[in-house]
């Protein structure tokens, strides 16, 4: 169980919370934040005071993940029509490649001082994962030759969070230490529903057949691989989630950090065994409804304490 973070003050959270680790730190929020491009030092130094922060616990940094919703106030960008399908995250920094090259060094760098995992965001083909893997292997060979220490272990993964990159987990898990489901996006893609737009909120459903069979896929295919897949969108912060993500066979969960604790209660109650009878309903229900009716009903007969239901 990790916390999803992105700025140093959310650190903290690990221990307060009793959490193992970061699980997804976005280090566009440094970008976002900042009035002008943050140079490799400011990068540097923000990963060394977070892995300082978070003492020998692991940190999975993820790549730059701007353009789409996330824009950089001082980098001109072209409007686009469809920006959640344009160029954003990975896209953007194989294409602008001096600023993804000098963040993959601060990475790398950082790496030296702690416990570092390090994954790309939105990957949709295998090219994209081979080219952003030679650019890791090109910056480490460089570091190699100036003398600079780096973690040679360091681990790296790839975001599950379009359909295509489900479709093919297998090509993607060979060149991978693991996978992180990007549910947020993986919903708005799957169900072409916008994950902004409220007039069709009631269309972004985390329970739809077609996503949890689409989480079912992507966890065969890395355990056939043998690698592990973790969640940290956001649907890995719900309650009622929770016995259908461990059913369908879910390593590692990252989530809100003021959810760890009941989270945490939650799984502590469940029977591994009735999650994967949930997640086997699930994969041969039809209706989202009803998915959500008995996974909720799992959850509050598991911790009816939580729920109130047992409350005297
Ligand atoms: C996701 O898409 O689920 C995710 C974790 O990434 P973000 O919310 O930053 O797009
Ligand atoms: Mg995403």
């Amino acid at each position: 169980l990790m916390i999803n973070a992105g700025l140093l003050v959310d650190v903290p959270h690990i221990a307060e919370t009793g959490a193992a680790g970061i699980g997804l730190f976005r280090t566009e929020l440094q970008f976002m934040i900042a009035t002008a491009m943050p140079r490799i030092s400011e990068q540097l130094s923000l990963y060394r005071a977070v892995l300082d922060a978070a003492g020998d616990k692991p940190v999975t940094f993820r790549t730059l993940d701007i353009g789409g919703d996330k824009v950089l106030p001082y980098m001109r960008q072209e409007e686009e029509e469809n920006p959640a399908l344009g160029w954003r995250a990975i896209r953007f920094c194989l294409q602008e490649s001096a600023i993804f090259r000098a963040q993959l060094r601060a990475i790398l760098r950082a790496s030296a001082e702690g416990n570092v995992k390090l994954m790309y965001p939105m990957i949709s083909g295998l090219e994209e994962l081979t080219q952003s893997n030679e650019l890791v292997e090109q910056c480490k060979a460089e570091l190699r030759a100036a003398g600079v220490s780096f973690d040679e272990n360091l681990e790296i993964g790839a975001m599950i969070e379009i359909p295509s990159a489900v479709m093919i987990a297998d090509s993607l898990a060979k060149r991978v230490k693991f996978f992180s489901l990007g549910t947020n996006d993986l919903i708005q893609y799957t169900l072409a529903v916008d994950r902004l737009n409220e007039k069709i909120a009631y269309l972004y459903d985390p329970t739809h057949p077609a996503v949890l069979r689409l989480i079912k896929l992507t966890v065969e295919a890395a355990h056939r691989a043998g690698i592990w897949t973790g969640v940290c969108g956001e649907m890995a912060s719900d309650p009622a989630m929770i016995p259908l993500l461990l059913g369908l066979g879910v390593d590692e969960l990252s989530i809100t950090p003021a959810l760890v604790p009941p989270i945490k209660y939650i799984i502590r109650r469940l029977q591994l065994s009735e999650c994967q009878e949930l997640a086997a309903f699930a994969l041969e229900c039809e209706s989202s409804a009803e998915i959500l009716t008995r996974a909720q009903a799992l959850v509050a007969r598991a911790a009816p304490d939580w729920f109130g239901a047992g409350a005297k």
